[in-house]
């Protein structure tokens, strides 16, 4: 089983990174999002899909491996062009993270798919089992989960999660072809609310902000001391939650700690004062870090306002 043609559905940070990724590898990429005017004759129907590839085009650190490769990806719009995932021999999904949106695409696409294609979600919690409610067995054993991290074309890992209906070529296929053709290290991870790294990662993100909040430290400091200090992504507590998109994690941890009853809640002020006035993170321009012409500023979570930046340097922290 060859995976040549390649189906993303839903161009956001992820789809459309993965849809760069899987172009810079020689797929030929059909990237699909919602519509973006109702009127079927108007010239913006794909507007969305093809904002989110120039996004990808224009990314820094770079999407796609050479710029010629986005000439693979066809741009479409789930309205009309679903056909187009006909042809495709893996289709992952990447669209907003809620159940019922998920699901309602999965009946679709059951509906057209060729028989030897694979479906995948790139969800970032969701138990492939509530996502699967309604599909017949023949889908069944065609799905899993592959779980992107972000940046997709940077970050090594990839989750991939059977469930015990999937068929085991269809996870070697994946594997083989995630490793060979796309460069990914594979994690295989059980079907269980934020499978392996969203369990511990979301959960360490979320008791790190309740210790800032304890110890009255602030952004700027916990990122200064959970970022390379401690051998980890620079991009430590608080930009690795801009990069995900503040909205995302919402899901995520509401997700999560309603599918296992462990307290995921992130604090009142990040749902109050930032995901519901839109400061989503780098995707809305701003989130818990702001970049303006004059700096970068940092969101003062006990003032509620954006101040400048103070980076942690010198003393006993320069010296480690
Ligand atoms: P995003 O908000 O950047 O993009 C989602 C895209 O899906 C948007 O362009 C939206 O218009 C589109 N969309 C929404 N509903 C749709 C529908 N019904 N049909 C077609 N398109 C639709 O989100 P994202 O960060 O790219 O996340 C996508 C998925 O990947 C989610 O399940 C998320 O949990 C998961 N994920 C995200 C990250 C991350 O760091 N952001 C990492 C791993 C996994």
């Amino acid at each position: 089983m060859r995976v040549t043609t390649v189906g993303v559905v839903g161009a956001g940070a992820m789809g459309s990174g993965i849809a760069a990724l899987a172009a810079s590898a020689g797929c030929r990429v059909v990237l699909l999002d919602i519509p973006g005017d109702p009127d079927p004759a108007s010239p913006n129907r794909s507007a969305p899909a093809r904002t989110g590839l120039q996004k990808a085009i224009k990314s820094k650190p770079a999407s796609f491996m050479e710029a010629a490769a986005a000439s693979r990806v066809r741009t479409g719009n789930t309205a009309d062009h679903l056909s187009w995932l006909a042809e495709c021999d893996w289709i992952c999904e990447a669209i907003i993270e809620q159940p019922a949106p998920k699901q309602e695409l999965f009946a679709k696409i059951e509906a057209l798919m060729k028989p030897t294609a694979i479906v995948s979600s790139n969800t970032s919690g969701i138990p492939m089992a509530v996502l699967l409610e309604g599909r017949g067995e023949r889908f069944r054993r065609r799905f899993l989960g592959t779980h992107f991290f972000n940046p997709p074309r940077y970050m090594h890992l990839l989750e991939v999660i059977p469930t015990p209906e999937t068929d085991h070529a269809v996870i070697g296929a994946m594997r083989s072809f995630a490793e060979r053709t796309l460069g990914k290290g594979i994690v295989l991870a059980k079907d269980v609310p934020g499978f392996i790294a969203n369990r511990l990662g979301v959960f360490g993100m979320v008791a790190t902000m309740r210790r800032m909040e304890q110890h009255g430290l602030t952004i700027d400091e916990v990122d200064g001391l959970t970022g390379s200090l401690i051998g980890r992504a620079r991009s430590a507590t608080f930009r690795t939650g801009d990069l995900t998109g503040l909205d995302v994690l919402a899901h995520v941890t509401r997700g999560i700690g309603a599918t296992t009853g462990e307290d995921f809640a992130l604090p009142a002020w990040v749902h109050d004062e930032l995901v519901a006035k839109g400061k989503l993170g780098d995707k809305s321009g701003g989130g818990f870090y702001q970049k303006t012409k004059a700096g970068t500023l940092t969101f003062d979570w006990k003032t509620k306002e954006y101040v400048p930046q103070q980076r942690l340097e010198g003393g006993d922290i320069g010296a480690a």
